[in-house]
């Protein structure tokens, strides 16, 4: 097979290859171990070297389907713990089907005025969902860690705006050294944003009140004041990756107010707080944010790449990014909304679209449903945790993450770090299901994160039963 164009209408065949393999896939999904083995001898039938005459379509995806069925990370499945990891519910997952089909050019409106108006729609509906305010702009990024590129660029072109300095076009040299201030519970994604604008990671300074990270407000603020009026970032963050603790954000917009700061909040998962009455008071204030992080890949449960970047006065955004600045690109602030002139990206996919298809199908009570089943589960494992004698519970159960070790009788103190460890190890290895380890006040623990759509109280219970059998034989090596 040469030139694809000798397919032509055949591409449907290839089509098929993939349809018919995604019933039995997924409706396999909830049995399946998360990983079959570490043996990834199948993954060398994809090497080799470039072929000269290709297969064709259909053979190429038959063999691309047939080992991926059999060598891909089921994460999508209800089992995987590890991270936070979302599924892709039926509506995305067949909306992100619709958005290769339709392969939009999504981001000039002279391109594609369907994908712009989807992903207006997309972010209003995602505003209402987490009750931030209309007048908010957005843009969809390809995930939480660029939408902080997204939110702290607007920041830091506020922040030079202050100093007298039009950051975007003339840059940082000239300017102090950016003040950015959160608590422990920062996620390093958050570092990385402000390393890729040229800040430094280390630019950020928590301020914690002990281990657990709890932000320390008198110490925040006493930063806040020895500034003297300079502009800073303050930096809140709801749903932390190993306990899912949240800053209280009505206090942190209160000291950003008073001392005139830009409050960028990152709530890649923890913004699905919002929608459950008895997690909503963990995102009260973070309508008072000037920009805030989330995440679609994770509690939204559409298949990746999916972020998304809210920002209170949308005028930053087209300053931080704004004009191409050449004739065939259209400018700022036309009228007709052009979204790769409010983010960082150029050329961008259209991932509005399955969004849209997720919240169309099943709606605000929906998405409720499934964010208060999920906080269920979770309060399941962290109560079964708490009865079980060999296990302990390290952090209460505030949303959907569950942090706990291994810790049976008669293993000293001194060694429970590596128990938990190898645990960890035996626990991906097995592959039943996946958690991770982490620390967490100086300890190693296992973390669970319950975010897709398949989980239920009989999956959580199957990684306590996986846990019981593995846990034993490496106890007696350490006793
Ligand atoms: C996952 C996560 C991020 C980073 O999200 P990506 O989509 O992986 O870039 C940032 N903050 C928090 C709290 C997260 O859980």
């Amino acid at each position: 097979m040469g030139d694809p164009v000798g397919e032509g209408a055949a591409a449907g065949k290839a089509l098929e290859v993939v349809f018919r393999a995604a019933g039995p896939y997924l409706e396999g999904l909830a049995e399946r171990k998360v990983h079959e083995s570490a043996d990834d001898g199948v993954l060398g039938d994809l090497g080799g070297p470039l072929p000269e005459r290709g297969v064709g379509g259909e053979r190429s995806i038959e063999q691309l389907v047939e080992v991926g069925v059999r060598a891909a990370t089921h994460s999508s499945g209800p089992r995987f713990f590890h991270l936070v990891v979302g599924g892709a519910t039926p509506a995305a997952m067949a909306g992100d089907w619709a958005t290769s089909l339709l392969d939009q050019v999504s981001g000039l409106w002279l391109a594609s005025p369907l994908a712009a108006r989807v992903e207006t729609v997309a972010l209003g509906w995602l505003k209402e969902l987490f009750g931030i305010p209309p007048e908010f702009g957005g843009v969809l990024t390809p995930s939480a860690t660029f939408a902080h590129v997204t939110g702290l660029a607007c920041a830091r072109a506020w922040w030079a705006e202050r100093h007298g300095v039009d950051v975007t076009a003339h840059g940082l040299s000239g300017l102090p050294p950016l003040p950015v201030f959160s608590s422990g519970l920062v996620h390093p994604s958050t570092r990385r944003a402000l390393q890729v604008l040229g800040h430094g990671r280390d630019t950020l300074r928590t301020f914690a009140r002990d281990d657990t990270g709890t932000v320390d407000l008198e110490a925040l603020e006493a930063a806040l004041r020895a500034l003297d009026g300079a502009p800073a970032i303050v930096v809140g963050n709801v749903g932390e990756v190993t306990t899912g603790a949240a800053d209280p954000l009505p206090e942190l917009a209160d000291l950003a107010a008073r001392h005139g700061a830009w409050l960028h909040v990152d709530a890649a998962f923890g913004a699905f707080a919002a929608l459950s009455p008895r997690t909503s008071h963990l995102t009260d204030g973070m309508e008072r944010a000037d920009s805030i992080t989330a995440d679609g890949h994770k509690w939204l449960n559409v298949p990746y790449e999916s972020g998304f970047s809210f920002i209170r006065d949308p005028a930053w955004q087209h300053r931080a990014f704004g004009d191409w600045g050449v004739p065939y690109l259209p400018g700022a602030g036309e009228e007709q909304i052009n979204y790769n002139t409010l983010g960082p990206e150029s050329s961008r996919r259209a991932r509005a679209l399955p969004i849209w298809a997720t919240l169309k199908a099943y709606g605000r009570e929906g998405y409720q449903q499934m964010v208060e089943r999920h906080l269920d589960v979770a309060a399941h494992l962290g109560a079964l945790i708490d009865q079980a004698p060999d296990l302990e519970l390290l952090a209460p159960v505030r949303l959907c993450v569950v942090c706990f070790r291994y810790r049976p009788p008669g293993v000293p103190e001194e060694r429970l770090d590596e128990l938990n460890t190898r645990l960890g190890e035996a626990l991906l290895a097995d592959g039943r299901v996946y958690a991770g380890t982490s620390m967490y006040r100086g300890r190693k623990v296992l973390r669970a994160a319950i975010v897709n759509w398949r989980t239920t109280t009989g999956d959580v219970e199957l990684l306590l039963r996986v846990l019981h059998d593995l846990g034993p034989a490496l106890a007696a090596d350490l006793r």
